[in-house]
Parts: structure tokens; sequence; C-alpha cells
């Protein structure tokens, strides 16, 4: 890759390619000068799904077939690019890129009819002609009232949309009235759920507090596991996680300092949502994975199951 200098001298047509991508349309579009400085453009239209880097790439595709399609008056030709992942892209030759291999191809069949095409990189929006020519052309391309003259969609469309539509059915199952239940207690909404495992990373600990398939009574006692569900701290309250966490006296002790750094930030534990605040501050999360894992880690000994 070379920078745009006096090298253009050595080259009797100058081709610059450009391509844009703004507000959900694409466009691609070359400008070649000839040695008299007369010039053509050409644009072209994508899918509004493809990518700035497909444009900047079939840009300069097409400018390589444009000089196939007149081998008989070039005998040589640079094109500029402002692109550098493009450019960088045909400097590996063994890309897998299908622009950049058919690009290779051109550029084979140009250099067997001894056409010599040279690249460089140019930076863009500093008033060279050919650059701001091809910007407006590219521009102008993405919005021309015409079907797209290119439509693959690039593979990272495709993985997007999948992850979107991935997560749209997780958050609709998640807010669906009869699932998650007791999640849905500490975490109303999938972005409730989203946030808080973008703090606390889901361990064996929080896993068990988050499904509540876990050692408490109240679980076990549903499936036959324990005879009661009463907690052995006073054998009259259920052993729910709502009692293990905010009441139970066996894990006072981690509660007593979850409740002091909460009562610092103004968290108040008894509102709903408070877990939402609790993941907002360093200390209130750390103190609140503590108090979890006390209470899943020492569960087994304490109801002797
Ligand atoms: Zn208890």
């Amino acid at each position: 890759m070379e920078e745009f200098s006096s090298l253009s001298i050595n080259y009797s047509y100058h081709i610059f390619t450009d391509g844009s991508k703004h507000d959900g349309v694409v466009g691609a579009a070359f400008v070649a000068f000839d040695p008299c400085e007369v010039y053509v453009t050409k644009k072209f239209k994508l899918h509004p799904s493809c990518s700035v880097f497909q444009a900047e790439m079939l840009a300069i595709h097409k400018a390589c077939e444009w000089i196939a399609s007149n081998s008989n008056n070039i005998n040589s030709c640079i094109i500029f690019s402002d692109s550098k992942s493009s450019l960088q892209e045909l400097s590996n030759p063994y890309s897998y890129n299908t622009f950049a291999v058919n690009i290779f191809h051109l550029l084979h069949t140009l250099s067997s009819s001894n056409i010599n095409v040279g690249f460089a990189w140019v930076k863009a929006h500093i008033g060279i002609a050919g650059n701001e020519i091809a910007d407006i052309a590219a521009k102008s391309a993405a919005s021309l009232h015409k079907s797209p003259d290119f439509i693959h969609t690039p593979i990272s469309h495709i993985k997007l949309r999948l992850r979107d539509s991935l997560m749209d059915s997780r958050k609709s199952f998640y807010e669906q009235p009869l699932t998650s239940c007791h999640t849905k207690k500490y975490l109303p909404t999938f972005d409730d759920l989203s946030a808080f495992l973008s703090v606390i990373k889901p361990s064996f600990a929080i896993t068990q507090f988050l499904t509540n398939h876990s050692f408490n009574k109240s679980y076990l006692h549903r499936f036959n596991i324990t005879p009661d569900d009463l907690c052995p701290c006073d054998s009259a309250e259920k052993q729910t996680f709502d009692h293990l966490i905010f009441s139970c006296p066996r894990f006072s002790n981690t509660r007593l300092d979850f409740y002091i750094s909460c009562n610092n930030f103004k968290i108040d534990v008894q509102q709903p949502q408070f877990l939402i605040k609790v993941i907002k501050k360093c200390e209130t999360t750390e103190l609140f994975t503590r108090h979890i894992e006390n209470i899943v880690n020492n569960l087994k000994a304490f109801n002797n199951t």
C-alpha cells in the first residue's frame, strides 16, 4: 500500500473509489480520470444490509472491471481508496474474501495484457478532488431510486440478526406471565436480568439463586425430598430464598455487611428492583454476591440434607 503522492505520475489513468453507508442506505462509486483529466463516474447501489466494507470493495472491483473493459486504451492505472481495510484485504494474496478473489483474477488478466494496475491509500476529506467526487458519487448512489446492483448480505449482518432474534425470543419467553416467576421477583424484566448478568458472573451460587433450583427446603419439599419446608432456624418460617436472604438468623453476618453497604448508598432492600440499584455499585454488588454464596454454600450443612 502506498500513500497518495507524486507516484500517480507513473500511471496514465487515475481512479478514485469510495463506499458509503448512511441512514440505512449503501452506495459505492468510482471516478476514473484519463491522461487529459477528463473523467467518468460510475455509481452502484447496494442492499441496505450490506456493510461499508462491501461498498468499498465493490467500488474497487467495479473499477478493475472498468479497466478491463477499456483495456485497448489503458496501459497503466492507479486505484486510490480511502479504505485501509480494503487495501489490507487486497494485500493478502491468500484472502478468501469473494471481492478480493475476483479482483485478483481481474488483475491477473490485466497483467497478462501488460496493463499495470497499482493501489494506493488516500486520506479522506482533505480536499483531494478525485476522492471528493467519489465520496459525493457514492453517497448519491446509495439514494438512487432503483433496485440494488449488489444484494449479498454479509455474514456479520446475518449473525447480528440471528443474535437479535435469539435475544428477542429469550426476552419474550422470560416475560411470559408463567415463566421464571422466582427470578422475576428480583429482576422483573429481561433487561434487568441482562443488566444483572453483565455485572455478576453466573457462578454455581448465583445460578442457584436465580433459578431457585437449590438446596433450600421450600424447593426440596416440592419434590418430597424433605418432609417439610420449614427453616431449621425457628421451624416456623418456610425456607424460601426470600427468607434466607432477608430474615434467616443463620446468615445474619453477611446480611448485615450487605445491609450496611446498601444503607450507605441509600438503597432500600425492601423496594422492588432493589437488585438493579445494588449492581450499580461495586461494593454492594460484592457484598450481595458474598451473601448469596454464604447461603448456598452452607445450606446443605445447615439443613442436614
Ligand atoms: Zn431460617
